[in-house]
């Protein structure tokens, strides 16, 4: 737990601005233990206090968890510019985050790649599940300009001389009821465009990816494109 401001609890936790939430406390509608306080430098402790605004409860959240199903044409980051970015797409999805501002996605997704992408403000988990030494299993579906060829299997095992370094082993499943035109394929690191590098290094090409999982975090098939849902507290607590 943590000692902080009142007004910046309540700014964290009712999007509402530091000037706003100072008039409700000077209007007495916060209750902190159920006592009216007037002061905004009240410190609070944010697992044992019970703060309350107009009688209702506010509870006190650090930590917020969202799956995207990401679309295509829009850039993983954070940084606004000329292309939209999956923040964008995060707001257009009518989530209210009261710490937008702090959320960032885990990894990267090429402009053209689809599917699962966590969004997150917690750091420890972002840095554990992206940090090289963990290895930590990502699956995706790719479609390809040419069918597999069986030995490719074989290949993406041994690990692929990708010019700067050599792939980890890697599972390739084959779709044999697609003519062998897409497969499914686990890597567990995150090199930039590994997969379409993979593929190219057995002379292939990747014409659409979609990423389906990260750790245990599997992409839910009811979130449609350019959708954002929370994650349930049994996924929380599977990813920390
Ligand atoms: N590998 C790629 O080539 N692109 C992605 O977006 C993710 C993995």
């Amino acid at each position: 737990s943590k000692t902080i401001r009142l007004d910046k609890y309540l700014s964290d936790m009712t999007s509402e601005t530091r000037s706003k939430v100072k008039e409700y406390i000077r209007k007495g509608r916060i209750t902190v233990n159920t006592v009216i306080v007037k002061s905004p430098d009240t410190k609070v402790d944010t697992d044992n206090d019970e703060v309350c605004l107009d009688g209702r409860k506010v509870g006190y959240v650090e930590y917020y968890y969202y799956m995207m199903n990401k679309p295509q044409g829009v850039i993983t980051s954070t940084e606004k510019g000329k292309t939209k970015t999956v923040m964008d797409v995060f707001k257009e999805s009518g989530i209210d985050c009261p710490r937008f501002d702090e959320l960032s996605p885990v990894g990267r997704l090429d402009k053209d790649t689809e599917g699962l992408l966590l969004i997150t403000n917690d750091g420890d988990l972002n840095h554990k599940l992206l940090s090289p030494k963990n290895h930590v299993d990502k699956v995706y579906f790719a479609e390809l300009k040419y069918p597999l060829k069986d030995d490719d299997k074989t290949a993406f095992e041994e690990g692929l001389d990708l010019g700067d370094f050599v792939s980890r082993p890697a599972v390739l499943e084959i779709c044999e009821n697609d003519k062998k035109f897409s497969a499914k394929v686990t890597i567990s690191e995150g090199k930039f465009h590994q997969i379409k590098r993979m593929f190219e290094a057995v002379d292939n090409e990747v014409v659409y990816l979609k990423r389906l999982r990260m750790g245990s975090l599997t992409l839910d098939d009811n979130l449609g494109l350019g959708e954002v849902r929370e994650l349930t507290e049994d996924e929380i607590d599977a990813l920390c």
